[in-house]
């Protein structure tokens, strides 16, 4: 299990989790509800998104980057909905659960 992304927040967390679900490799979010380790001062904990198969990290990194690129490129709105009746988060363009893309 490797660490791959510190997330800003749960929803980032959850979303990355999501995005790297949807193409097979398994993650998961830890360090909610850690508490600082002995001897250091306790820190605003951030959730950090694990791969769980380190064989899957250089994949995950690479989704990691298309992730963050597609984010920046985000324009803020509101999600959309997929033909399929996924709600898509408004960054993407891609239904995460069907594939289809916003326009189609
Ligand atoms: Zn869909």
């Amino acid at each position: 299990m490797q660490a791959l992304y510190q997330a800003n927040d749960e929803i980032e967390a959850q979303l990355l989790c999501d995005w790297l679900g949807a193409s097979h490799v398994r993650a998961t979010v830890l360090g909610r509800y850690q508490s600082a380790a002995a001897g250091e001062l306790p820190a605003l904990q951030f959730p950090m998104v694990w791969v769980l198969e380190d064989d899957d990290v250089q994949r995950a990194r690479q989704l990691l980057e298309e992730f963050l690129s597609r984010r920046a490129g985000a324009q803020p709105g509101v999600p959309w909905c997929c033909t399929c009746g996924t709600e898509v988060e408004a960054g993407f363009d891609l239904c995460w659960h069907c594939g289809r893309g916003r326009s189609e």
